[in-house]
C-alpha cells in the first residue's frame, strides 16, 4: 500500500471521526462507492466525504482495559514485533504508547481482506486524535480537531449554592471558579445568601458540536439584596481582568495600613524578643501604634470571618477579602459599629478601635496578612494594584460594556438560554 493511500486512511478515519460518527457496533465495513449510503447514515456533514477515494476498511473500536498490554492488542491482530517496536520508538517524542490510558478508547483500521492492521487512533481527549500509522510507513501524528467558541449566558436564583444551581442547570462547574475570578473581591462565594441572583455570559468550548469546557467569563452579575455588582472583562493593556460599571478594577489594592496617623511600632519578622513573653518568638504581623481609641479600618472590602476574644489576641477581628488573602487585626478595644462574623464591610471602614487587649504592652493593632492561609510581611508582598484605565480608553470600554450588561439584563434566571448570533459577532467579528 502506498504512502498516498495511507494518508488518505488516515484522512478517512479523521473525516469520519470529525463527522461524528460514532461507531456504535464493534466492527463496520464502509465502501468508496457507497458514499451516498453512508452518507446518509452519516449526516449532517455529508460534503466533508466529497473526498473518499478508499479502499474498504474495518473499523474496530474498543475500550482499552487496565492490564491490555498496547503490544499485546496489536500482535494478537497479527502485527509483528518489529513493527510494534519500530513504532514505540516513532511514537516516543510525539506521543509514547504507554501514554494510552486503560478505560479510554483505541480505534483500530484494518484491511477487510486481510485483516492487516493498517493504523490506528487514540483521542487523549476532546481537542485531540494521535494517529499511529502502521502500513508500510510507520509514523505517529497528533491532528487537532477544530474547537468552536460560543458565547452563552446563564443565570440563577440561589436556594441553597451556587454550585447546585449551576449544577442543576447542567453548567461547567468551572464557571464558579471564573466568577470567583471576576467577583471574588465583592461577593464571597463561600457564604452565600438564599435568593442571591447570579448572571454569567461566557465563552463555551465546542469540539464536534459537543460541549466541553469554558473559555473566558465575559460578563457577570451578582445580586444579594439590594447590592448588585457587575464585572465586565476587558484588556485595558495594563490590566486584562474585570473591571466594574465605571471602568475600576474589580481587583483592589490593599490600603498600606489599617491605621491612619500610626507608627509601625514592630515589624514582621521570623524571630524576634517578645517583651511580654521575655522569649525570642516570631513576630508574624506589623504593629501599628496610636492612641487607644483610634478607628481601625479594613484594608479592603471584605467579608468578617472572625470577630472574637482571645487571651493572646484580646479582641480581634478576621476578614477575608478573595480566595487568596485575609488579614487580621489584634488587641482592639472593642469593634466598630455592626461588625460580626458574616459581616460585608467596605475598604476604609472602621471595624474596631485602637486598644490594648489580650498580651499587649501599649495601644497598637498588630495586623497580620494572611496570603493562601499562610501568615506574610504585607510589607514585602508585591501586590502591584490593578491599573485603572486610561481616560482615553473609556468610550471603547463603556460601549462594550453596554452591550454585556445589555446581555447580562437580558438573561432570564430561570432559565438558561444561548445568545443569538448576532451577540457571537460581537467578539468574532
Ligand atoms: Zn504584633
Amino acid at each position: 500500500m502506498t504512502r498516498t493511500r495511507l494518508t488518505r486512511y488516515g484522512i478517512f478515519l479523521l473525516l469520519l471521526l470529525a463527522a461524528g460518527v460514532a461507531i456504535h457496533q464493534a466492527r463496520s465495513v464502509i465502501k468508496q462507492n457507497n458514499r451516498e449510503v453512508a452518507c446518509e447514515s452519516v449526516d449532517p456533514d455529508c460534503e466533508q466525504f466529497i473526498h473518499w477515494d478508499l479502499g474498504m476498511v474495518n473499523l474496530e473500536k474498543l475500550k482499552i482495559q487496565p492490564n491490555d498490554m498496547l503490544g499485546n492488542l496489536l500482535s494478537n491482530r497479527g502485527v509483528d514485533y518489529l513493527k510494534i517496536d519500530e513504532l514505540i520508538r516513532a511514537a516516543k517524542s510525539i506521543f509514547p504508547l504507554k501514554s494510552i490510558q486503560a478505560g479510554k478508547e483505541l480505534t483500530i483500521i484494518s484491511d477487510p481482506v486481510d485483516s492487516t492492521v493498517q493504523a490506528f487512533v487514540y483521542e487523549p481527549d476532546a481537542y485531540r486524535q494521535i494517529l499511529y500509522h502502521l502500513d508500510d510507513s510507520i509514523r505517529v501524528e497528533i491532528v487537532e480537531k477544530e474547537t468552536t467558541i460560543k458565547i452563552e449566558s446563564a443565570g440563577g436564583i440561589i436556594e441553597q449554592s451556587l454550585w447546585l444551581s449551576m449544577e442543576e442547570q447542567n453548567l461547567p462547574i468551572d464557571l464558579i471558579a471564573a466568577m470567583e475570578d471576576a467577583l471574588g473581591w465583592s461577593v464571597d462565594f463561600y457564604h452565600i445568601q438564599k435568593g442571591d441572583q447570579y448572571k454569567v455570559v461566557y465563552e463555551r468550548k465546542y469540539v464536534e458540536g459537543q460541549a466541553y469546557g469554558i473559555g473566558k467569563l465575559i460578563g457577570a452579575s451578582y445580586t444579594s439584596g439590594d447590592t448588585e455588582f457587575h464585572a465586565i472583562r476587558f484588556n485595558s493593556g495594563k490590566h486584562d481582568g474585570y473591571f466594574d460599571l465605571e471602568g475600576r478594577p474589580m481587583k483592589k489594592a490593599f490600603l498600606k495600613s489599617p491605621v491612619q496617623y500610626s507608627r509601625i511600632s514592630s515589624r514582621f519578622s521570623n524571630k524576634r524578643f517578645h517583651p511580654v513573653l521575655k522569649t525570642y518568638k516570631g513576630h508574624f504581623g506589623t504593629d501599628y501604634a496610636a492612641p487607644c481609641g483610634t478607628p481601625i479600618r479594613a484594608v479592603a472590602d471584605g467579608r468578617i470571618t472572625i470577630a472574637s476574644y482571645t487571651n493572646n489576641n484580646g479582641y480581634y477581628v478576621k476578614m477575608k477579602h478573595d480566595k487568596t488573602y485575609e488579614t487580621q487585626y489584634l488587641h482592639m478595644s472593642k469593634f466598630g459599629p455592626g461588625i460580626k462574623a458574616g459581616v460585608m464591610v467596605k475598604q476604609g471602614q472602621t471595624i474596631g478601635y485602637i486598644g490594648q487587649t489580650g498580651l499587649a504592652t501599649g495601644c497598637h493593632v498588630c495586623f497580620r496578612f494572611w496570603k493562601n492561609g499562610r501568615q506574610v510581611d504585607h510589607l514585602r508582598e508585591k501586590m502591584p494594584p490593578p491599573e485603572a484605565m486610561e481616560p482615553l480608553q473609556l468610550p471603547e470600554y463603556f460601549e462594550l460594556r453596554t452591550k454585556i450588561k445589555a446581555m447580562l439584563d437580558g438573561i432570564d434566571i430561570h432559565s438558561d438560554q444561548m445568545l443569538s448570533k448576532d451577540d457571537c459577532n460581537m467578539y468574532h467579528s
